[in-house]
């Protein structure tokens, strides 16, 4: 009798049950522990079918068929562990069930005699541990666990090691004070005191940190002292103040109200109790906003529920709850913004059976929301009706209490969570397999030395070894990376839960290893739990390599919502325009403009990138600093896997100076032109101003040489002679180069023998070559070829060129050579000297106007630099091409190839041509005699010479 009770009562507190199946009827029994986990009692009919109806519906069909499949037909033991929902109250519970077979002699089950173990407590435990670590390495804020003596870090996370630039290695020979410069030793010492002392549970204090690079940062400590397997250690929360600090600061400038309220927050802070905070909060908002009274609710289970209700400073216990979409509350959930109303009697939203209760006219609704804007409750002030009625300036205010309570509530949280997981890592240090097994992460247990003592299926199927004995570091090996010394030993007794990463291991993976130390079989063993990472690290290296192209291109990147407003810059953006990441982010790129681009530029642009294609252009923008600047923009929509527009990119490069020069390239073009039309025009006017009168002189001194019979004189007029035409011909090329500039040469076609059209023009330089001793010669194989060309033009190409050929020929001589090629499409004529050559690199600037190879004061040669620019025109207009081959002392041969035209023009043509406004009337044959002439002429010499001249002609 007594064991009896020994047995139940150690199953009461082990929580596990125990029962007899008979195989052949269904039916069971079972100890008293098992009617309370099942929540049932002695009247509950047993058998297998309301054993079923117990199991939970997601897994009712599994452990059903395991039962009948794995135990009962193929013989195994029973091991499952599996939820019910508890009969008494209908909660959902965990438990592990154990079954051994016994058979009747001919190996047939007959019962099943085993255990169920509520194992609930565990599981949430489990799922607590998780979570908590979690927690700690994912908390934003810095989170620091040091030795209670030795004040040594133990274990710092990440958001603190980021922060401070310390490693985790370069911590571990760091304390507190290593971060503190406002701290000696004994002034931390004598600050936590009352916590060694059990005088306090925690303190919290505000003090500056500096980080490795000795920067320093405003930091409010949360500070508490743990105890785990008899050892103690502090644990600090820091919360990085230096906004709230420089805001605190802002407002004390503001206004002396806000001041009050950034003081009461900051006591909120203070508070952990979250009820307590809840409470203060909305008795702060009471005093600010002189308001009769208020309530604040938890968001909690898609819920808003509030506990207390604070009227006129009396605190009044409450039990609220609002759904999503029901009252105020329910507005915030789905909206998550404010509300105000002044007339609640009439608002569609407020619920008047509370209104009457908790009597009020007036309410103001604010949404309580963390950093990441996650809904963490809500608060409300009312006012009855004989007060003045709330407005923006009290949301504003309720607003800024909001974000303090939310920092408040979120650490709280944190601080909570602490300790229930502490409790949890003490209670879970029993360890039980099976629930190991449900786990869906690679999983395994290994003592001090690196002994596996177990593994989940999972990691067994992951290692692919079935029966892991031995060391766990030869289990996960890879052909290229192998451990040989336990890389975690060294943390192994830190009694705190950490994360470490292996790479390249089991076929090339990544994984992230969590482990912790707890108890095993009553030995100390690390329990490490494997998550696959590999590809989220893949995805993040991408993410990496994005972000850092992003970050330095040298283009400006600007991405925006679809509406327009900035979400990200690169740094080049701030470098260029001057602007803060913070002045821009949120912002409408409108920010840069100059107002100087019209606005048709923006709507081509919007309609563009709207319609999802990409728009480029160039915009004149404006810095910070008021300087403009042009940028080359290319704005292209981006849009998601489903095809939906989610953002905008920017792509801008500044292209002021290019613009610059291209505008400065402009103008000097332009003023280029101009010169260039002013010149043509001066030398025009002078031209004509100058032939005029030449007509004279040349006019009179020919009858001057003529008639004059003294020798002398007679030499000396021939001199005037010879200059007055060098005069004339000098005017005549200037005239023509005019001409050409202007476009005013027009073809006039007739039909000439060029053979003897090219004796002809050699002839007049006869005189010449001798003179200078040296050949002149005409060679052709073809004695007559009749072709239509321009007359006046033709013979001015050919004497250009030999003029050209005998002016720069001092020994040897001249040959002008003509031949017809390609299937006698082409005239070829050449004309070639012997004289001094033009260097190569000054083969380009002879056809350019007034340009010669020798020039300026060391000129050589008398001229113009006009002739090869006219010839090389002239050929152009007859449809040819002008060639030279030449080098200095070399001789030159210039090579002009004319299209001969094989029909002859017709008569029509003819006329048309002739007929043009500035064509002059060709004689049709040479030798038809002028009958008469009408001449006009402004200038009196020429007027009386030309009479005197025709007459001795
Ligand atoms: P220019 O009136 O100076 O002869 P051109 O335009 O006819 O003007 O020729 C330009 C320059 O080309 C000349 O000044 C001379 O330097 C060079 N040139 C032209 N023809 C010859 C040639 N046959 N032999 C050597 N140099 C030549």
């Amino acid at each position: 009798m007594k064991s009896e009770y020994f047995l139940s009562e150690a199953q009461r507190i082990a929580h596990i049950g125990s029962y007899e199946l008979d195989v052949a009827t269904g039916s069971w029994t079972s100890s008293d522990e098992l009617y309370q986990i099942f929540g049932i009692d002695q009247n509950y009919n047993k058998n297998i079918e309301t054993w079923k109806n117990i199991l939970h519906p997601e897994d009712k069909e599994a452990i059903f068929a395991y039962l009948q499949n794995d135990v009962l037909t193929a013989h195994q033991t029973f091991n499952r562990e599996y939820r019910i929902i508890r009969v008494s109250d209908n909660e959902e519970r965990w438990v592990h069930g154990l079954g051994e077979l016994e058979f009747d002699t001919n190996g047939n089950p007959v019962k099943m005699i085993g255990t169920i173990q509520d194992i609930t407590e565990r599981k949430q435990a489990e799922e607590r541990i998780a979570r908590f670590s979690r927690i700690f390495e994912d908390s934003l804020n810095e989170i620091y666990l040091f030795e209670s003596d030795t004040l040594k870090f133990i274990q710092v996370n990440k958001a603190a090691q980021n922060n401070l630039g310390y490693t985790m290695a370069e911590l571990k020979e760091l304390t507190p004070l290593d971060l503190k410069p406002e701290f000696t030793t004994e002034l931390f010492t004598n600050l936590i005191a009352p916590l060694r002392k059990g005088e306090k549970e925690n303190i919290v204090f505000e003090t500056v940190h500096k980080r490795k690079d000795q920067s320093l940062y405003n930091v409010e400590i949360h500070l508490q002292l743990l105890e785990f397997e008899h050892e103690a250690f502090f644990a600090a929360i820091i919360l990085d103040i230096t906004e709230r600090k420089k805001n605190e600061e802002k407002i004390t400038q503001k206004n002396k109200q806000l001041l009050l309220l950034s003081k009461a927050s900051t006591e909120i802070n203070k508070v952990l109790d979250i009820k307590i905070i809840l409470q203060q909060l909305v008795k702060i908002a009471i005093e600010l906003t002189g308001s009769t009274s208020g309530v604040a609710a938890l968001y909690e289970d898609d819920k808003m529920v509030f506990t207390t209700y604070n009227n006129k400073g009396k605190i009044i216990p409450i039990d609220f709850k609002f759904e999503k979409g029901y009252g105020v509350p329910g507005w915030i959930i789905k909206t998550k913004k404010p509300y105000i109303t002044n007339d609640a009697k009439n608002d569609k939203y407020v619920i008047q059976k509370i209104r009457e209760r908790l009597n009020f006219h007036q309410l103001i609704d604010i949404p309580i929301l963390n950093k990441k804007g996650e809904l963490l409750g809500c608060f409300e002030i009312f006012n009855t009706i004989d007060k003045r009625p709330y407005n923006e300036q009290d949301i504003e205010i309720m607003q800024g209490l909001s974000a303090s309570a939310a920092v408040a509530i979120e650490n709280a949280q944190i601080i909570l969570e602490r300790k229930k997981t502490e409790m949890a890592l003490k209670t879970s240090n029993e360890f039980n397999e099976s629930l190991i097994e449900t786990i869906p992460f690679g999983l395994d247990i290994v003592d001090l030395e690196g002994n596996v003592l177990f593994m989940n299926n999972l990691l067994k199927d992951t290692v692919g070894i079935e029966n892991p004995k031995g060391k766990c570091w030869e289990f996960y090996k890879d052909s290229g990376k192998q451990c040989t010394e336990c890389p975690l030993k060294d943390e192994m007794e830190l009694g705190e839960t950490n994360i470490y990463e292996i790479h390249n291991v089991f076929g090339g993976r990544e994984y992230e290893i969590t482990y912790t130390v707890m108890n095993y079989k009553n030995q100390k063993a690390m329990l490490e739990i494997f998550r696959d990472i590999t590809e989220s690290k893949k995805a993040q290296k991408e993410i990496l390599k994005l972000s850092r192209g992003i970050e330095q291109t040298p283009a400006m990147v600007v991405i925006t919502d679809t509406d327009g407003n900035i979400e990200f810059i690169n740094p080049k953006v701030t470098e260029f325009t001057g602007y803060s990441k913070e002045e821009l982010i949120g912002k409408n790129p409108k920010i840069f403009q100059s107002g100087q681009t019209p606005q048709k530029t923006y709507k081509e642009l919007w309609d563009t990138i709207i319609k999802g294609d990409t728009w480029e252009g160039e915009i004149l923008n404006k810095r910070k600093n008021g300087e403009l600047y042009w940028e080359s923009v290319r704005i292209s929509p981006i849009f998601n896997d489903e095809g939906e527009l989610i953002n905008f990119l920017g792509i801008k490069v500044d292209i002021t100076e290019n613009i610059k020069a291209r505008d400065e390239l402009l103008a000097a073009k332009e003023k280029a032109e101009e010169t260039n039309k002013l010149k043509s025009n001066f030398l025009a006017n002078m031209s004509h101003e100058l032939r005029t009168p030449m007509v004279g002189i040349i006019g009179f001194i020919e009858i001057l040489e003529e008639e004059i019979k003294k020798p002398k004189l007679k030499e000396y007029a021939s001199f005037v002679h010879e200059a007055s035409s060098r005069l004339m011909e000098t005017l005549n090329l200037i005239l023509n180069l005019t001409k050409i500039e202007a476009e005013k040469i027009n073809i006039e076609l007739s039909k000439i023998d060029v053979i003897q059209n090219m004796k002809r023009a050699i002839k007049t330089f006869d005189k010449i070559a001798a003179k200078k001793n040296i050949y002149l010669r005409f060679e052709s194989d073809i004695k007559k070829f009749e072709t239509e060309t321009d007359e006046r033009i033709f013979d001015q190409i050919i004497s250009n060129l030999v003029n050209n050929a005998v002016k720069y020929t001092k020994r040897g001589g001249v040959t002008v050579s003509v031949n017809k090629i390609k299937n006698d499409t082409y005239l070829e004529i050449k004309v070639k000297d012997t004289g001094i050559g033009i260097p190569k690199d000054k083969q380009e600037l002879i056809w350019e106007d007034f340009r010669q190879v020798s020039e300026g004061m060391a000129r050589l040669y008398e001229g113009t630099g006009l002739g090869l620019t006219i010839t090389n025109n002239f050929v152009n207009k007859l449809g040819g091409e002008i060639k030279l081959e030449s080098g200095l002392s070399k001789g030159s041969t210039f090579t002009v190839l004319l299209p001969v035209r094989a029909k002859s023009i017709s008569t029509k043509t003819k006329e048309q041509t002739s007929n043009k406004k500035t064509g002059t009337p060709k004689t049709k044959n040479k030798q038809e005699k002028l009958k008469t002439l009408l001449y006009f002429e402004d200038d009196k010499i020429s007027l009386e010479a030309i009479p005197l001249f025709l007459k001795g002609r």
